[in-house]
């Protein structure tokens, strides 16, 4: 923390580092490396004046700045840990606890600069100092040597006695190799590491090896060895040990599997605090005032499971409001809510929940008005976690966790509020008058956090102890089992250099400023540590790797692997088959083993008789029937739903299905997901944001006024001005926002910004309407038309084979109608938010059956021939043009090319040019027609139909509407995705549900319907 903060004061002079968490502990580590090899501020600054190097230079610079800094500041009036030694090392001399002493330094295999001073002072005055170190011989001729390090640590030790003139005893040699009790371990101790290994020919009865599939097949085969080995050869579990080099890719697998086979386990590993409940619920807290009480921080804070005067239902309540009407921020949770969006919404319960959250968050904050140092905030936070009864909170999860045997975590639990305390007390004595801001106060909190561990002592003796290689104690055990043997792995791949790199720390050694080791030397350590714990093992050993990770991907086995085969060819290795007695080892695996077994059946596989004898016997037994009989219900279980029942589907449609098109469109896109939307009606929370489908509802609404106002006014859409058009779409346009359903506009700064563009856009869409009428023969028939009992068009029936009808309502967006000599056409247009085009495959599929549904009832009612549907595209106009001086005619050109009118036409030469009376040759500025130079209408093209190919069209599509129906009507729910050949898109890409769906092509019955892209010909034929 005191780093943190130095660092945060002294960003300007920097000049090498940033100020970011990693630098945070990058420093940290390197103080505590200059303090360990006793580097003083003196020695670095005078190792700065030798440097050339302008790079090593700024960093060592800024390293000496931060560290005066930081000596200077605990020089005044704190201790730091780091000091300890060299403060021993000065006591040492002036005490005679040590005079006359025979001292035993034992397990080592190398030490600091620090511990050296001590030993030092050490052999000065005691009568003898005995060092053991682990070696096989003096030698140092091999540089590979797994124990050079030790046989340096030796060199350095003669040096320290010859310099201080202390007479060395001849070595003594402890060859005899008396802890294992066969030869295989032995001859594996003598050969893992030796460059000329020896075979050893035997048969291979104590040392194991597995083939995992995964990381939890390797785990359970774990389990079931130390199972057996406790319950048929007399082993404790704490004559067993399991080591491995990635204790984090291990733990919880190991403590859910161990759990199962009720193995009592200590897992030796460090975890910081920052993942525990109260310290979340501590920063969470501080999130609300640094993150400027947003709604995300407000929420954080009530999900942290210690409210207890807000209920679970009541926060969703609170949260739903608040995304709804958009609150977020101080004010808006301190002011009284009085926006009402649903009749059944009761202000009154929200405002109390509100003042149940705000009032305690008020106090905190009104406590810290006359000041806000350390102290301060920590005082006020230590109130704050008094007043909310925390403490007597965390002892009732703490009872209850001890109820249910979880006593480990029980036990985390209790450790972390003293823990808290004293960050707390600590953080008050560090900074304590120094004024702070809550962000900078909960990121220095954080890091108090995350630099404090909840290292544990284990909780019984008789326990599985399970460790990192790097941490091994070399304790006797009679069974090893070494996991993850694993290539990069186990041995790891070390590339942590530390604020300086290796080549720098070289470059500082030869300067005499003698640092930590390289990683190259690291990893000399790291072979030793490896030997350690292979040698740890008294009688059996047992080593395993997976082929794949936890995230399914493949790994390769380890050098070692390979080098113990070679050591023992003898050695056979198993695979991931578990034999059938190992599932004997608890009830509990048992009954997993038999649902495997039950599922595989099912699948057709052969399965042993025995297998019927188990489940008779679970079947019987009390306490698990209840569970079989579930487990039974899940493996029948596939994620296709059934059809709904037939009572059911009665109460839902009865005879009659009354359905709009798209709703028919929606079942055909895939059944499932028109199922959970219409019939369960399941839907997102409502959040205040400004999506397509609001600006498409305020441009279909503003367009539809448009054309009401000039109806009301009886004016001639085709004799408006320009400024006249302006003038009524802004008042338009005003009135719509100001009505209450479309306050989402108006609400928050950023939408008004957003609202004027849309003005901009609907004017300039609007516009190009106009002109789209001007230069046609057509005129608007009617704008928002609506399908249905007592509307202008009756809704359109259709009868289906079984007795059973259809009544479709809908809306038209606008028709228009036209004349000539040969009689009357209807043309249907729709105001898309979003570009479309008809696709004919896609009509087929029954996913784009809306216009020409519409086409033909229109067509029937007017006695009018069908001239066309259109999609009108409301989007912002973008310029793609590569030439960036367009002239204003040019740029007109472009606009309209935008708003070019996508769809199907009749293909009619003089039908199209009533579409669009301008047009002589080429392309329409307003259709998607082509003319040749001749002036006659290419009908190759996938848009153009002739008369009888339209009336093929509707054949089908009304057909289509009758199948959809029929498949609604019986109850078909079944997930039946579209995938669109010509894009490679399906409707799950955007499906809101697919998280609770399961959707899975792979599986055998997840199929996707399948649109094929034909060709107009081929369709029609
Ligand atoms: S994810 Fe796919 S299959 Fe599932 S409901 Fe959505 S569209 Fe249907």
């Amino acid at each position: 923390m005191l780093i943190a903060n130095i660092i945060d004061k002294q960003k300007e002079n920097l000049h090498f580092l940033g100020k970011t968490d990693k630098n945070l502990d990058l420093i940290s580590r390197m103080i505590t490396e200059l303090k360990r090899n006793n580097i003083t501020e003196e020695a670095l600054n005078n190792s700065i004046n030798d440097i050339d190097n302008k790079y090593i230079k700024l960093k060592l610079e800024d390293i000496n700045l931060l560290y005066n800094e930081f000596n200077k500041t605990i020089s005044e009036k704190f201790l730091d840990n780091d000091d300890l030694l060299t403060i021993v090392k000065d006591k040492i001399s002036k005490s005679n606890m040590f005079n006359n002493s025979y001292i035993f330094i034992d397990e080592f295999s190398g030490f600091t600069k620090q511990e050296y001073s001590v030993i030092e002072e050490l052999l000065k005055i005691a009568n003898e100092v005995n060092i053991t170190i682990c070696t096989d011989t003096l030698d140092k001729s091999n540089e590979n040597d797994v124990f050079i390090e030790n046989k340096n640590t030796v060199e350095k030790l003669k040096k320290i006695a010859e310099k201080i003139n202390i007479n060395i005893e001849e070595a003594v040699e402890l060859k005899e190799r008396l802890r294992y009790k066969n030869d295989e371990l032995k001859h594996l101790e003598e050969n893992l590491y030796n460059i000329h290994p020896k075979k050893y020919l035997e048969d291979c009865k104590n040392i194991k090896l597995f083939l995992a599939n995964n990381n939890y097949s390797e785990v359970e085969y774990v389990a079931n060895n130390i199972v057996e080995l406790v319950r048929d050869y007399g082993f404790r579990y704490r004559d067993i040990s399991v080591i491995t080099k990635n204790i984090e890719d291990y733990s919880s697998l190991i403590k859910a599997i161990f759990k199962k086979y009720e193995i009592p386990v200590f897992i030796d590993e460090n975890k910081t605090l920052n993942q525990n409940i109260l310290i979340k619920y501590i920063l969470a807290f501080l999130d609300v005032f640094s993150k400027s009480w947003s709604l995300e921080a407000v929420c954080g804070y009530l999900k942290t499971g210690f409210i207890n005067d807000i209920s679970n239902d009541e926060i969703y309540k609170l949260e739903n409001y608040c995304k709804k009407t958009g609150i977020t921020g101080k004010k808006k949770f301190l002011n009284e809510w009085t926006i009402q969006t649903t009749r059944e919404e009761d202000l009154e319960e929200l405002n109390s929940i509100r003042l149940r959250l705000i009032n305690p968050l008020k106090d905190f904050l009104e406590s810290l008005e006359n000041g806000k140092t350390v102290k301060d905030i920590t005082c006020s936070l230590y109130k704050f976690i008094e007043d909310r009864k925390i403490y007597e909170m965390l002892n009732n999860k703490i009872a209850i966790l001890m109820n249910s045997g979880e006593i480990d975590l029980a036990n985390i639990y209790s450790s972390s509020y003293n823990l808290l305390i004293d960050i707390l007390d600590d953080l008050v004595d560090v900074l304590g008058n120094e004024k702070i801001s809550f962000e900078k106060y909960a990121e220095i909190l954080k890091v108090g956090f995350n630099n404090s561990n909840l290292g544990k002592i284990p909780a019984t003796l008789d326990e599985v102890i399970i460790g990192n290689v790097d941490r091994t104690r070399s304790s006797r055990k009679k069974v090893i089992f070494i996991i993850g043997l694993n290539d990069g792995k186990f041995p790891g791949t070390n590339k942590n250099e530390g604020f300086i790199n290796d080549e720098e720390r070289i470059i500082l050694r030869e300067k005499g400023l003698e640092l930590a080791k390289t990683t190259i030397e690291q990893g000399l350590d790291e072979n030793f540590n490896i030997y350690k714990a292979f040698g740890v093992a008294e009688e059996k050993i047992y080593l395993s790797y997976s082929a794949s990770d936890s995230e399914g991907k493949g790994q390769r086995k380890s050098i070692l692997v390979n080098r113990i085969k070679n050591i023992f060819p003898k050695l056979q290795e198993e695979s991931d088959i578990i034999t059938e007695k190992t599932y004997i080892s608890s009830k509990d695996v048992m009954f997993d083993e038999l649902l495997l077994q039950i599922r595989k059946h099912l699948n057709g596989e052969v399965i042993d008789d025995f297998w019927l004898d188990v489940y008779t016997m679970f079947n019987n037994d009390k306490e698990y029937a209840e569970k079989l009989k579930n487990a039974m219900q899940g493996i029948k279980y596939t994620n296709i739903p059934e059809d709904i029942k037939k009572e059911n589907l009665e109460k839902l449609y009865g005879n009659e299905l009354i359905t709009s098109i798209s709703k028919l469109e929606s079942y055909r896109r895939c059944p499932f997901s028109y199922y959970l939307k219409y019939a369960l009606k399941l839907t997102d929370k409502t959040e205040l944001k400004l999506e397509r489908v609001d600006t498409g509802t305020l441009m279909h609404d503003v367009i539809d006024d448009f054309f009401e106002v000039l109806k009301e006014k009886n004016v001639s859409v085709k004799d408006l001005k320009d400024e006249e058009i302006e003038k009524l779409l802004d008042e338009i346009i005003n009135n719509r926002l100001s009505l209450r359903q479309n306050y989402i506009f108006s609400s928050i700064p950023k939408y008004v910004v957003l609202t004027k563009r849309l003005k901009k856009v609907i004017t300039k869409a609007i516009k190009y309407i106009i002109n789209t009428l001007k230069y046609s023969d057509f005129n608007v028939l009617g704008t928002e038309i609506e399908f249905g009992k007592n509307k202008e068009f009756d809704p359109i029936k259709i009868e289906l084979e079984d007795g059973k009808s259809v009544e479709i309502i809908g809306k038209i967006d606008r028709i228009d109608i036209a004349e000539n000599q040969k009689g009357r056409y209807v043309r249907i247009i729709d105001y898309k938010s979003s570009v479309k085009n008809i696709d004919l495959n896609e009509v087929m599929a029954g996913i784009q059956i809306q216009l020409l549904t519409y086409l033909d009832a229109v067509s029937k009612k007017e006695d009018a021939s069908l001239a066309g549907t259109l999609y009108f595209n409301l989007i912002e106009p973008v310029i793609k043009s590569k030439n960036k001086h367009l002239t204003e005619e040019e740029l007109e050109q472009e606009i309209r090319n935008n708003f070019k009118m996508n769809g199907l036409i009749l293909g009619d030469v003089e039908v199209v040019k009533m579409m669009d009376k301008k047009l002589v040759t080429g392309p329409s500025d307003i259709i998607p027609a082509t003319l040749d130079k001749e002036g006659n209408l290419n009908e190759n093209k996938p848009n153009v139909l002739k008369k009888d190919e339209f009336k093929i069209l509707q054949n089908k599509v009304e057909k289509i509407i009758k199948e959809i129906s029929k498949e609604i009507l019986s109850g078909k729910i079944a997930q039946y995705p579209i995938y669109l050949a010509k894009n490679k898109k399906t409707t799950c890409d955007f499906c809101e549900y697919k998280a609770i769906c399961g959707f899975d092509s792979k599986m055998c019955n997840n199929k996707y319907n399948y649109v094929p892209n034909l060709k107009k010909e081929e369709i029609l034929k």
